[in-house]
């Protein structure tokens, strides 16, 4: 193929699709609960896609190829699973003849139905998005079945270039399906994979796409199913096939979320494809001899972060741009990653103080910043003044009085190796066990209980003025009551208050430690309809006064069984923010860490004895190369000691982590030297097992029996299932039971009934010990 359209100078690796009011939210959820039909759904899908085209078209995205066809209906892996017919043998019956499946068959696999457990979902790379893992044995179909970015280029025109999860990215993050052989990595699949990408480029050329954008993260990350050496020569497989067939579009290749590597980027230097893309944020800016190999491509330069929210430093990625134009004359601006880690518009958030969101730059303003460098970069004095204004932005940032506190410092510098470490476990389980007096296999869960539109509207209300702040702690009273009186009746062990105070786990202490701002409206999607609204951690962080103490104590006055007391660790606070960027992780992490430990001291105080802090995002922080990650988990796991360092040897302290890579994070677990961790479990169905025993984890553990992602019911005996699968590979006095997360998604119908299912599993089980 001739490179006739030449790479588009300014664009961005992927838009969020959410909508700036979460137009797809809703627009899903009506249809799913039955408020609308195919036909308004349909037709509200179309809108939003016109809508969403127009308006990069406005932001000045409408040179041929500048647009990215990225807007998924649910997840971008999952729509390439469906485009590839790749459907799991238990949903077959959704299939049509042609092997495709319609919409209703697409939600089905993400959200499950009846006995049939959905996809299992996987955080994306080092975010917080959750994609669906493809399962990919050794027999699934793959071919392509349908081509559903063709719709958006029938209305982007020629702005639009399909985004397309890349091959080798797609076959990694898959799982073999239970019958696959013993050594059989779903990468042997590769040129089935291959072939039907042949089938989609065909199409995108017939239907006079110019260009195509393979996401290809897998490159950047070491992964544990397969050794690098691998991972690259699938790499060089793909593109050497992809690159020599003549009827395609130009070919873009981007390597999002980290360092592609001097051996990533000489591989895809070797084939014929026409553009690769490199994150400069996340990555490294190679040396002009490392260029060198890159100098016929076009380089698509990610110099404006997607994932975070602070303004650019223009002139800084000027500089990294000509730096790179020396050797590789062909170079685009673009964003480092996808933006839809970032919420759409920073104008719009009104009740934030003016001078702090001056320094912020969402979706939109990111647009702007990539048009402004590719014009820099043509022409340099044509943006004197941007150049101007972003200088004097950024000093008013530096030199904030709240940025950086000397008493904040001061507290995080005078931090001992000793307020990290805990009595040794032995003394700590014998006086827990005396004090708490727990059976075998206690029951708990993971601390949220549905949040009720009653609850909801309270809070809404509250915002609003319409009620005052005495009447909504009543509303919150009144519900925290409701749970532990349901949780008693049902005969859980270990309770909970629900947290109905809570809007979010991280925004909630967000709203109430010094150093942070939060947003009204800036939602990123974290899964299917699902977004959250991180907070900005901007300042040196304090905690004022106490956070969850009222609450807790209240919860603890209504019963004589322990009430965990709940806070979100230091980590995860930081991974489900917009951290800053100016101060090295582990100053934050310690700020974080000191404030919390004084909430734990509170807690203890008031009479509570069991304590958890969430750690979820543990994982996701996690470097993907290896090297940098025994440094990540010094100061990940270090703040996280420094939190429980000073907790009594008599308080029982829990961890909650959502996922069930145990095997990755297994030395991030153990030093955590929580006394009980909870994990995902259910939908990954324990595989998590054999690396516990493995490592010899002996402190408590609760692996989820309950997939709390879907609204499905499990029977009992899947529970118990899992639960006596836990309790043959494990200690059962190590083994706790509980669900896989929180239950704040769910509704009471499905929670009562799979916790009484839960319960019954444990006294069931407990008899067979
Ligand atoms: N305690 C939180 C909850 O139950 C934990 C949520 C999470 O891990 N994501 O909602
Ligand atoms: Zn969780």
């Amino acid at each position: 193929m001739s490179e006739t359209t030449p790479f588009p100078a300014a664009t961005i690796a992927g838009y969020p699709r959410i909508g700036a009011n979460r137009e797809l939210k809703r627009t899903l959820e009506h249809y799913w609960s039955g408020k609308i039909d195919r036909s308004e759904f349909d037709k509200e899908v179309s809108d939003q896609i016109a809508k969403r085209i127009n308006h990069l078209k406005e932001l000045d995205l409408d040179s041929p190829a500048s647009q990215p066809a990225d807007f998924f209906l649910y997840d971008q892996v999952l729509t390439l699973t469906c485009a590839l017919g790749a459907v799991p043998q238990r949903f077959g019956n959704l299939v049509r003849p042609d092997g495709s499946l319609d919409v209703d068959g697409e939600f089905t696999l993400a959200r499950g139905i009846d006995d049939k457990a959905a996809l299992e979902m996987t955080k994306w790379f080092d975010t917080n998005y959750h994609y669906l893992v493809p399962e990919i044995g050794p027999y699934v179909p793959i071919s392509a079945v349908a081509n559903p970015w063709l719709e958006q280029v029938k209305v982007a025109g020629e702005a639009a270039r399909p985004v397309l999860v890349g091959p080798v990215t797609y076959l990694l993050g898959a799982k073999p399906t239970p019958d696959s052989p013993a050594h059989y990595n779903p990468l042997q699949r590769l040129d089935d994979v291959l072939a039907a990408f042949e089938a989609f480029l065909s199409q995108f050329a017939k239907a006079g796409v110019a260009w195509v954008q393979l996401d290809e993260p897998g490159l950047v990350r070491d992964t544990w199913s397969a050794p690098r050496a691998e991972v690259l020569a699938a790499a060089k497989k793909a593109y050497d096939f992809l690159g020599k067939l003549p009827n395609r579009p130009a070919l873009f290749v981007n390597a999002p979320y980290g360092d592609l590597g001097i051996d990533g980027r000489k591989v895809l230097a070797d084939t014929s494809i026409e553009a690769i893309g490199l994150d400069l944020v996340s990555g490294a800016v190679p040396s002009s001899e490392d260029l060198a190999p890159l100098s016929e491509k076009t380089v698509v330069a990610g110099v404006v972060s997607g994932r975070n929210i602070w303004r650019t430093d223009l002139d800084g990625a000027l500089q990294t741009l000509r730096k790179i134009q020396e050797v590789c004359p062909k170079i685009s601006v673009s964003t480092s990653t996808s933006l839809q880690h970032v919420p759409h518009d920073a104008t719009i958030e009104t009740s934030i103080d003016p001078v702090v969101r001056s320094w912020l730059a969402f979706a939109d303003q990111k647009i702007e910043e990539v048009q402004v460098l590719a014009k820099g970069l043509s022409n340099p004095s044509s943006v004197n003044a941007e150049l101007t204004e972003n200088a004097r932005i950024l000093a008013t940032r530096a030199n904030h009085p709240e940025v950086k506190r000397a008493e904040v410092r001061a507290a995080t510098a005078a931090v001992t190796a000793a307020d990290r470490n805990r009595a040794p476990y032995a003394e700590r389980v014998a006086a827990q066990e005396a004090l708490l007096n727990l059976p075998l296999l206690p029951t708990t869960t993971i601390g949220s209980f549905p949040q009720t539109t009653e609850i909801r509207k309270a809070r809404a209300a509250f915002r609003k003025g319409e009620i005052n702040e005495a009447q909504y702690d009543e509303e919150i009273k009144a519900e925290i009551a409701r749970v532990v009186k349901l949780q008693e009746d049902l005969g859980l062990d270990v309770l909970v208050h629900g947290e109905a105070e809570r809007n979010d786990m991280v925004q909630f202490f967000a709203e109430q430690l010094d150093g942070f701002a939060t947003t009204e409206n800036g939602w990123v999607q974290s899964y299917g309809s699902r977004c959250t609204r991180p907070s900005i951690l901007w300042g040196d962080v304090s905690r004022p006064r106490p956070m969850t103490v009222e609450w807790s104590t209240y919860a603890q006055s209504l019963t004589s069984k322990p009430m965990k007391g709940m806070l979100t660790g230091p980590v995860t606070i930081m991974a489900w923010s917009f951290v800053r960027d100016d101060e090295p992780k582990k100053e934050v992490a310690d700020q974080l860490g000191l404030a919390l430990r004084a909430e734990i001291a509170d807690l203890e105080a008031a009479g509570i004895k069991v304590i958890q802090v969430d750690e979820p995002a543990i994982r996701e922080l996690l470097p993907l190369r290896e090297a940098g990650r025994e440094e990540y988990l010094d100061w990940s796991v270090g703040s996280f000691r420094l939190a429980t360092g000073g907790a009594k040897t008599e308080t029982q302290i829990h961890t909650h982590l959502c996922y069930s890579e145990f095997n990755v994070v297994v030395d991030a677990i153990d030093h955590l030297d929580a006394d009980v961790t909870s994990i995902e479990a259910s939908r990954s169905k324990m595989d998590i097992l054999p690396a516990v025993h493995e490592h010899g984890f002996e402190r408590g553990l609760g692996p989820g029996i309950w997939d709390i992602h879907s609204p499905r019911v499990p029977k009992l005996d899947e529970e118990k299932d899992l639960l006596e699968k836990a309790v043959g590979a494990l200690n059962p006095r190590q083994v706790w039971v509980n669900p896989d997360c929180g239950l704040k998604t769910r509704a009471y119908p499905e929670t009562v009934a799979t916790l009484k299912n839960l319960v019954e599993a444990a006294k069931e089980v407990r008899q067979e010990i």
